[in-house]
């Protein structure tokens, strides 16, 4: 790269002729696009020469007048350009013509307009009809320019000038522009400057007034509400400022061997290296993108000069090396010859920045290091779930929040029983609710995705979804379910039961019908970089699972252990539910330990699988959170229905719901409040556990490593209530077995109190979990399940600038984690740290985590690859 040397507060920076003041380290005075030409000319490709109007000079324009003193350098940077080809702006015999174009200083302009051809007027026009030999091409090269400046500084419409044209060729009855004459084409220029003055000022003939005009007003786009927007949406910060490149033109669109195209040097889908991009004949670099359909294959560009693609693919390679990293050129041939135009890392798939990073650090290009950092972990969840075919059309019915990746196709069923039904016949089915609840698990493990209109990111839908790696939309509020007439209404349309929909969990996005959807697949360039990763990270990455199949794929995956078995799912399995409800309806102690007598050989079942696939590791299982109203049927036919299998009256088992029921179940009789009034459900859970334990012992020989988890703990005194009733059941199996038994009793910190009290609660625990839902819920006081209804304005405001629930508060919630951290260890030093909230999954907050020194984090399975390179990255950039 050119060397890193500081710049000397110019304001122009020239570059050009294989020199250039500054280079890619001076992004932040230069832009990007100013950056990469300097890096560009510096390796002697042919780039048109020019110079950059430096962010700090730009900044003094945004109010869209320019001091003289920027003129006047504006003028002497104009005057050398024109220098060696003796040619000179304005000069109505050898005119120099000039392009504008934003550059960012960070990551995309979100201005995409450039003006061509500044410099052009009657007299410069008739110079160029002259030298260039080719009327119609330069009466063309002056009526785009006058198109263009009208749209981009003047503000009017470009279509205004296209039925100019089109009135025009009526008028004279002409087929195409090829058959414009030299005074056809006048004709169109007169036409052309009259539409402008018939909308305000007079086509300037004064080029520096153009050229001016041009900057004011490419600058000034940076202020504008869409660029803003797109900055957003980019994550690029406003104070990243803009800079104005300035370059003599070069002609794409003269008939003889020009044209205008992109190319890198590798297929952007799968990485392969070769050469690739678009081309036009004939055109200028915008044409690209407006007639996006006329623009063919790099195979056009060899058509027409095998040299000049050669010559291409040469240069490819050698900015690929230079830059290390595969690079977009934009390029025009004038006349036969070649020039580079702008450079940027290519856009890429996720697989083809796989392979790159590997090949790359494969053939010491760059460091394995590099090759981790270059990678957005979340990207990898690509690679992870189906996806919509990329050729194909979406036709988008309504959109809601992209809670769980990947695309599903089936039909809308609305019941719970009826998508089990359909499902176990074969059927692919889109669960639709309003909202899920935990008693949806049994429908949830069958269908192909589900679709929620309300609820946010970790709502129960969300949460469960990520966990079996189903694809989920959560809260997608303009749609309207009516149960009664049993349909879906979006705005404009109403789908029936039964009708096939699609979703995209990956963007939020619901499709009517069958959208063709990409398998994933796994690429031998994937699993090497995961492998790079876990040699230099730091933290455990465990995963949040508790069925087999779901721990089996976080195994496979690279989970390190278990960080969170919600142990309440296992209860909703097949028949123990019966179970769990007789036990919720019984008054007596002993007739409720009589009902969980019946779930407990199901647990321990369930406990000896999960044990056994994830021998040696630690596996975390936390006691019964959910209240107890969540595992009653809601009413209507259900409450019958439940009320024959459980052998009592509908009116009974209505008293018992109501009397469960709260305002707030969220804050209610949940977790270890549950505990300490059941305590039998403790007991029952600790011996299912303590038993699988023992069973795995004597048949394997191993035991398990297991750390049993309390819930929504305030306070020493709950836990240790709790802890001395598991210690008990442990000694009692103990006895029984003849198996040593080793565990660990630890709780979740996921309400401030928690928080605050850590020092005083790891007297008892020896284990921490952050459980960053609830703590993110409490600590802001906002539901985590209704959330989504007013985020979005939130972060629209600047009131948050990402979703909290999605992304760890660092301030808030974060302070409380860094509080507990240092209280619980400063009681018990070697207190084993974890995370297990939905944030254990997300990159900013494993960085956080990183940064807290944490033991492990935990997300949901289909999230462990990206924790793994997270985990990575925290790690080295730590360093
Ligand atoms: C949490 O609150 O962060 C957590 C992991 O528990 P749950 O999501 O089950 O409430
Ligand atoms: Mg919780």
């Amino acid at each position: 790269m050119n060397a890193v040397k500081s710049l000397q507060g110019q304001i122009c920076y020239h570059f050009g002729e294989g020199s250039a003041e500054g280079g890619l380290a001076h992004r932040d005075v230069l832009g990007s696009r100013g950056a990469y030409l300097a890096e560009l000319a510096a390796t002697g490709l042919a780039i048109p020469t020019g110079f950059t109007i430096s962010v700090e000079a730009c900044r003094t324009i945004a109010g869209g007048k320019i001091q003289p003193s920027i003129k006047s350098a504006i003028s002497d940077a104009v005057k050398t350009l024109g220098e060696t080809a003796g040619v000179g702006f304005g000069d109505e015999q050898k005119p120099l013509f000039l392009s504008v174009r934003p550059s960012a200083a960070i990551g995309a302009t979100g201005v995409m307009e450039a003006v061509l051809n500044i410099g052009f007027n009657d007299k410069t026009v008739e110079a160029l009809v002259r030298s260039a030999n080719d009327p119609r091409f330069a009466y063309e090269c002056y009526r785009r320019f006058i198109q263009n400046y009208s749209h981009v500084v003047l503000g009017d419409d470009p279509a205004a000038f296209d039925d100019i044209v089109l009135l025009y060729r009526e008028e004279r009855n002409l087929v195409s522009e090829q058959e414009f004459t030299t005074s056809d084409a006048r004709e169109l220029i007169a036409r052309f400057k009259a539409q402008v003055a018939s909308t305000g000022e007079p086509f300037p003939q004064d080029v520096s007034v153009q050229l001016h005009a041009a900057i004011a007003a490419l600058v000034k786009a940076w202020s504008a509400p869409r660029a803003k927007a797109h900055r957003k949406l980019h994550n690029v910060p406003e104070l990243a400022g803009i800079a104005i490149t300035v370059q003599t033109m070069v002609f794409g669109n003269r008939a003889e061997e020009s044209g205008a195209g992109t190319a890198t040097s590798r297929d952007t889908a799968t990485g392969q290296a070769g050469l690739f991009g678009t081309y036009m004949q004939a055109a200028q670099g915008p044409d690209l993108l407006a007639k996006i359909d006329a623009a063919s294959g790099i195979a056009s560009l060899m058509q027409q000069s095998k040299t000049i693609a050669l010559e291409l693919q040469s240069a490819l390679e050698a900015t690929e090396k230079h830059f290390r990293d595969c690079m977009e050129l934009d390029f025009t041939v004038d006349a036969g010859k070649l020039w580079y135009l702008d450079a940027k890392p290519a856009p890429r798939s996720t697989r083809a920045g796989l392979k790159l990073a590997v090949e790359m650090a494969d053939a010491g290009t760059i460091t394995r290091s590099e090759a981790l950092l270059r990678i957005d972990p979340m990207s990898l969840s690509h690679m992870l779930h189906a996806t919509i075919d990329p050729g194909t059309k979406r036709h988008v019915v309504a959109s809601g929040l992209a809670a769980s990746p990947g695309a599903a196709t089936g039909t809308i069923v609305f019941d719970i029983e009826e998508a089990r039904r359909r499902a176990s016949a074969g059927e692919s089915v889109i669960l639709v609710r309003t909202e899920t609840l935990p008693e949806d698990i049994r429908a949830l493990h069958v269908v192909e995705g589900v679709l929620t209109t309300r609820g946010g990111m970790t709502s129960h839908a969300a949460v469960i979804a990520r966990g079996m790696g189903k694809p989920c939309v959560a809260g997608a509020g303009t749609l309207r379910i009516d149960q009664g007439e049993e349909t879906l209404s979006a705005p404009n349309l109403t789908l029936q039961k039964g009708e096939i929909i699609t979703i995209d969990g990956s963007s939020g996005q619901i499709m009517r019908g069958a959208v063709p959807t990409v398998k994933p697949s796994v690429s031998g360039d994937f699993a090497t970089l995961l492998t790079w990763a876990d040699a230099v990270r730091r933290m455990k990455v465990r995963a949040n699972a508790e069925t087999p199949q779901e721990v089996k794929i976080a195994r496979d995956f690279g989970a390190e252990g278990i960080g969170l078995c919600r142990t309440e799912h296992m209860f909703f399995e097949g028949d123990r539910i019966i179970a769990m409800r007789e036990m919720i309806l019984a008054d007596r102690e002993k007739d409720r330990r009589a009902a969980l007598a019946k779930i407990l050989p199901v647990l321990r079942a369930d406990f000896v699988a999960l044990f056994e696939i994830m021998a040696g590791k630690p596996i975390t299982l936390r006691l019964l959170d959910p209240p107890l109203h969540e595992f009653l049927p809601e009413g209507g036919g259900d409450l019958e229905e439940v009320a024959k299998a459980l052998g009592t009256g509908v009116t009974t088992l209505r008293k018992r719901v109501d009397e469960l029921s709260e305002q707030n179940p969220m804050l209610g009789h949940r977790g270890v409040r549950l505990l300490l009034s059941y305590p039998e459900i403790t007991d029952m859970q600790a011996r299912a556990i303590f038993e699988a334990a023992a069973d795995v012992v004597k048949a394997q020989g191993d035991a398990p490593h297991l750390e049993i988890m309390v819930p929504l703990v305030v306070s020493r005194r709950e836990l240790d209530l709790v802890k001395a009733r598991i210690e008990t059941v442990a000694a009692e199996v103990e006895r029984e077995t003849n198996v040593k038994l080793s565990f660990q009793v630890g709780t979740m910190i996921e309400l401030p109190r928690a928080a605050l009290q850590a020092g005083e609660i790891a007297r008892s625990a020896e284990f921490f979990s952050f459980g960053t839902n609830d703590l993110t819920q409490t600590a802001f006081g906002i539901s985590r399940d209704d959330s989504a209804r007013f985020i979005g304005e939130y972060t629209s405001k600047g009131i948050f600038t990402r979703d909290p629930f999605v992304t760890l508060d660092i301030e808030g919630v974060g302070e409380l984690i860094s509080i507990a951290v240092q209280r619980g260890r400063k009681t018990r030093k070697d207190i084993i740290l974890g995370i297990c909230g939905e944030h254990g999954g997300d990159p900013d907050s494993i960085a956080f985590c990183e940064e807290k020194g944490l033991d492990y984090v935990s997300c949901s399975p289909f999230r462990v690859p990206i924790a793994r390179l997270a985990a990575a990255q925290a790690a080295l950039l730590k360093k």
